[in-house]
C-alpha cells in the first residue's frame, strides 16, 4: 500500500472497504499533515469534528452500511456552508458566522446516514473573498501559496482547494467555478478539476457570487477521482435551488475507458493566438498529439466572440454580485460595526469594514452597470452577447464532440506581478470565461510543465450534460501520460 497521502480517492475507498485501514487512521494521518496549515490552504480545521465523522464511518464500514466513498477525506471550499465548521467565504464580513445547515453538495458527499457518499470533512479551504479573483490574493485571511513554487500564486478563486490537493493535504476537494475558479487553479497546481453543466449540481448553500454562473464541482488528482465525486454531487435539488436541473445523477465512472477512436476534438483558433505563452502552447500541443495517437481527430473551429467574454463576464458577474452581496448588511450574518449612529450608518460601516477592495470594486461596477441610464448600454448589451457566445459553441459542436485548448494564457505567475492591476487578472480569465457564460461543462487536465517547471493544464469543454465524455477523454489522457502523478518537490 502507498503511503496514505499518496493514495487516490479510488484507492483510499478500496483500502477502507477491504479494512486495510480504518477511517480514523486515515483521518489521523491527514490531520497530522495539516498541522501548521501548509500553504495557508485551510481556514478552519477541527480535528474533533473530523475524528467523530471518521468514527461514524468506521461504524458504518463495520455494519456493512457504508457509502460509496465512506471514510475518504475531503476538504470544502469555504464558499460552501457547513454546520460543523465555520464559513467565511474568505471574507472578514462573515467572521463568527456559523451556518445552521450544510450545503447540498457537502451533504451529498458527507455522512451516508443522511444519504451521502460517506466522505469525512477535514476542514474548510481558503479562497478569494466571495470567490472573486484569479490568484487567491484576495482572501481576507492571507494568500495561499502554490506547492510547486511558493513564490507563485496557486490560481483562484479555489486556490486553497487546488493547493491542498497538490500538496497531498487532502485527496480531493470541492471548488466553485463562476468564470474558471475550478479549472484555472487546477491548471496552476497540476491537478484535475471539472465544472459540470450549470444547474447539474445544486447551488444550495453555496454562498452566491454570480448566481447565473456559479457552479460547484470536484478537484482531485485524477479524472477517475473527479468522476467518483461528481457522481455523488450531481442530481436535482428542485425544492432548494430554483436553477437546479431535473437531470438525474449519473455514474460517471461507468463510461471511463471508452475508446477515443474517431472522437472529433475542436481546436478554437481564438484560443491559440498571440496572447498564449509559448510554454503553455507547447504543453497543450503535445497533449493534443497524444489524443491523435489515441485515435481522436483534431478539427479546426472558431469561437469568434472569445475576446468579448471578458467585458461580458466582468459586467454580468459584478452586476449579480452587487445584488447578491446586499444581504451582508450587519443584520443577518457575521460582522457588525461597533459604533454607529443609525441604521444606515451601521450598514455603511459594517460593509466598509467587512469587505475587501476587490469585493467593493465589483459591487461598485455592478451597481453602475445596473443603474438607470447605463443598464441598456452595458448590462443589456452584455446579456445579448452572452447569448451569442452560447450560440457560437452550438455552431462549433456541429463539427466536433469536445473542444480543447489551454486553461490559461500562462503558467502560475509570481506574487505581486499583477498587484494593483486587477485588469491583468481579468484578462487572464479569457479561456475559461466562454464556457462559464454558456453554462457548459469544462475541465482542466494536467498536460505538462512550462516555465519554472510549473504545471500546465489542458482545458476540455463539452456540450451540455457531456461530463461523462469529458471525464473519459481526461482519463484516457491520464492513462497515456504521467503528469497527474508527478508531485511538487518535498511532498
Ligand atoms: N477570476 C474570475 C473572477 O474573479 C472567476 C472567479 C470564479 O470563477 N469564482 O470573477
Amino acid at each position: 500500500m502507498n503511503s496514505l497521502h499518496d493514495m487516490t480517492v479510488a484507492e483510499l475507498a478500496q483500502a477502507l472497504k477491504t479494512k486495510q485501514v480504518s477511517a480514523v487512521e486515515v483521518a489521523t494521518g491527514f490531520l497530522a499533515r495539516l498541522g501548521g496549515n501548509p500553504h495557508n490552504a485551510f481556514l478552519d480545521i477541527d480535528s474533533e469534528v473530523t475524528l467523530a465523522q471518521a468514527q461514524a464511518s468506521d461504524a458504518r464500514l463495520a455494519a456493512g452500511t457504508a457509502g460509496l466513498l465512506e471514510g475518504v477525506p475531503v476538504g470544502h471550499k469555504d464558499v460552501f456552508v457547513t454546520r460543523d465548521f465555520a464559513t467565511t467565504a474568505g471574507s472578514k464580513i462573515l467572521t463568527g458566522y456559523r451556518s445552521p445547515f450544510d450545503a447540498t453538495l457537502v451533504q451529498k458527499l458527507g455522512a451516508s446516514a443522511s444519504g451521502g457518499a460517506g466522505m469525512v470533512t477535514v476542514g474548510k479551504l481558503n479562497c478569494d473573498e466571495f470567490a472573486m479573483g484569479s490568484a487567491n490574493e484576495n482572501s481576507a485571511f492571507g494568500k495561499v501559496t502554490n506547492p510547486w513554487d511558493t513564490a507563485r500564486v496557486p490560481g483562484g478563486s479555489s486556490g486553497g482547494s487546488a493547493a491542498a490537493v497538490a500538496a497531498r493535504l487532502v485527496p480531493a476537494a470541492t471548488g466553485t467555478d463562476t468564470g474558471g475558479s475550478i479549472r484555472q487553479p487546477a491548471s496552476f497546481c497540476g491537478i484535475t478539476g471539472i465544472k459540470p453543466t450549470y444547474g447539474r449540481a445544486s447551488r444550495y448553500g453555496m454562498i452566491a457570487y454570480a448566481s447565473s454562473l456559479d457552479q460547484g464541482g470536484p478537484m482531485a488528482r485524477t479524472a477517475e477521482d473527479c468522476a467518483l465525486l461528481l457522481s455523488a454531487m450531481c442530481g436535482p435539488d428542485l425544492d432548494r435551488d430554483s436553477t437546479s436541473l431535473d437531470v438525474p445523477a449519473e455514474d460517471f465512472t461507468a463510461s471511463l475507458n471508452q475508446s477515443l477512436e474517431g472522437l472529433r476534438i475542436g481546436i478554437p483558433k481564438e484560443f491559440f493566438g498571440e496572447g498564449l505563452a509559448a510554454d503553455v502552447r507547447a504543453a497543450v500541443d503535445s497533449a493534443l498529439r497524444e489524443y491523435e495517437k489515441l485515435g481522436a481527430k483534431l478539427v479546426p473551429i472558431s469561437l469568434p466572440r472569445t475576446e468579448l467574454s471578458i467585458p461580458v463576464y466582468y459586467i454580468i458577474a459584478p452586476a449579480e454580485a452587487s445584488s447578491n452581496l446586499s444581504r451582508f448588511d450587519g443584520v443577518k450574518f457575521g460582522h457588525r460595526a461597533k459604533d454607529y449612529n443609525d441604521l444606515v450608518d451601521m450598514y455603511k460601516k459594517t460593509r466598509a469594514e467587512g469587505f475587501g477592495n476587490e469585493v467593493k470594486r465589483r459591487i461598485m461596477t455592478g451597481a453602475y452597470v445596473l443603474s438607470h441610464g447605463y443598464y441598456d448600454a452595458y448590462y443589456l448589451q452584455a446579456q445579448k452577447i452572452r447569448r451569442m457566445i452560447a450560440d457560437d459553441f452550438q455552431n462549433a459542436f456541429k463539427e466536433c464532440d469536445v473542444i480543447a485548448g489551454p486553461v490559461a494564457p500562462s503558467v502560475a505567475w509570481k506574487f505581486g506581478e499583477n498587484a494593483n492591476d486587477p485588469v491583468a487578472d481579468y484578462l487572464a480569465d479569457i479561456f475559461t470565461l466562454p464556457a462559464s457564460l454558456a453554462g457548459l461543462p469544462g475541465m482542466s487536465v494536467p498536460a505538462g510543465f512550462g516555465a519554472g517547471n510549473m504545471p500546465v493544464g489542458l482545458q476540455l469543454i463539452g456540450n451540455y450534460f457531456k461530463e461523462a465524455q469529458l471525464l473519459n477523454a481526461a482519463h484516457r489522457l491520464q492513462q497515456a501520460t504521467d503528469f497527474h502523478l508527478r508531485k511538487p518537490e518535498g511532498i
